[in-house]
């Protein structure tokens, strides 16, 4: 099959109990951007069982199509079922590219379909954009412009450099995208799905995993990536009891507490609060950076945020490069004194 007959922008709307992923909205977002630049639409593939009536959601947040696999098979997610699924979808729709989010359940699909359809995956992408990629040819081989790639963006090397990669000779174009780093569009209430209901028949074989019991994980924290404050805090802030200091500013602020890993790896903050590319990527109104030395791992999950405020005692902290606002000096001075005048207010 020639790859210009790989067509349109597949994103893989991911829902458990019946509730999307706020990712896929995201992949949306940004599929209508590459739509847009290749001339072309975007598609939800909606998967699960008894979930078409989510597809009108989809459609407010940007879906020109929405493709429903609605099988009982599919109730809770197996990566068999799953895989199966959208691996046909993909075998019978033929997009040029197909976004999944980094979730836990899509970064066991991705590769795995990516693998059954027999396409490169990139994965834990952190931008995406259509441009030229250069081929470089063997040694006396003139090297070819490639047009019209899907970039693929991600961290590599434990974070010490960003790759770029593109997938020119097989399609789709496969990439996982992490949660929080794409935009959404406004959604545009009322709008009604274009569902195309397609199913490929699961056989018994396809029952690999019987899924005997499912237990709920408790969230004792709050979630970061919803978050419009954040007070982040680092190794600088020096104890987990020193935390209230942030706590108290977050109050006053209508705030959340966030940290760096070196806080999570002291056991002075848990990992769900955990910002970075190990941790969540965020996009709050405000970034309060403080005793937070700015290592790229840690930009990489808040550079985006709109406002971002460091305090550190050390001038030439990198974290001072991202900053819009920066105040040099002790934080066990500058912390509760900026709370004090803000309750003052
Ligand atoms: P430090 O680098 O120790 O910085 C502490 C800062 O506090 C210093 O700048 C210091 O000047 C300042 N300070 C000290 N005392 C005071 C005071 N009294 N007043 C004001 N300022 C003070 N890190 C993350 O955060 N998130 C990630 O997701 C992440 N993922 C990683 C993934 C990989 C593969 C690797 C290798 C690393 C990762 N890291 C991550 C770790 C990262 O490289 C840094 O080690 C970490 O971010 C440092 O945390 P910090 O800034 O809190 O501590």
């Amino acid at each position: 099959m020639a790859l210009e007959e790989y067509k349109g922008v597949f994103v893989f709307a991911q829902q458990v109990d019946n509730v999307l992923d706020g990712v896929a909205f995201e992949l949306l977002g940004k599929g209508k951007d590459l739509a847009k630049d290749l001339g072309t639409d975007v598609t939800a593939v909606l998967i699960g069982s008894g979930v078409k009536g989510l597809a009108d959601q989809l459609a407010e947040y940007g879906a020109d199509k929405v493709i429903v696999v609605d099988d009982p098979e599919l109730k809770d997610y197996r990566t068999e079922p799953y895989a199966h699924a959208l691996a046909s979808v993909i075998n019978e729709f033929k997009p040029e590219i197909m976004l999944v989010g980094a979730t836990a359940i899509g970064r066991d699909l991705g590769p795995t379909v990516s693998a059954r359809v027999k396409t490169g995956l990139t994965a834990d992408c952190t931008s995406l954009e259509i441009g030229d990629f250069p081929l470089v040819a063997a040694p006396g081989k003139e090297s070819e412009q490639k047009h019209n790639q899907l970039l693929m963006t991600r961290p590599a090397f434990g974070g010490n450099t960003i790759a770029t990669i593109a997938c020119p000779d097989n399609r789709p174009q496969m990439a996982t995208v992490r949660p929080g780093v794409m935009q959404k569009i406004a959604p545009i209430s009322g709008a009604k799905a274009n569902v195309v209901e397609y199913n490929p028949g699961f056989t018994p074989n396809n029952r690999y995993v019987e899924i005997l019991n499912i237990v709920k994980a408790v969230k004792s924290t709050a979630n970061i990536m919803e978050a419009k404050i954040l007070v982040s805090g680092g190794r600088g802030v020096g104890s987990k009891e020193n935390f209230k200091l942030l706590e108290d500013l977050a109050e006053v602020l209508g705030g959340t507490v966030s940290c760096s890993r070196a806080v999570v790896e002291n056991g002075w903050l848990p990992v769900d609060l955990q910002v970075g590319q190990t941790g969540k990527t965020v996009r709050p109104q405000i970034y309060f950076a403080i005793g937070i030395s700015g290592a790229i791992q840690h930009v990489a999950g808040m550079e985006d945020s709109d406002l971002i405020i460091a305090i550190n005692k050390d001038e030439d902290a990198p974290i001072f490069d991202v900053a819009d606002y920066g105040l040099v000096g002790d934080l066990n001075k500058i912390v509760p004194a900026l709370t004090t005048a803000l309750k003052a207010e």
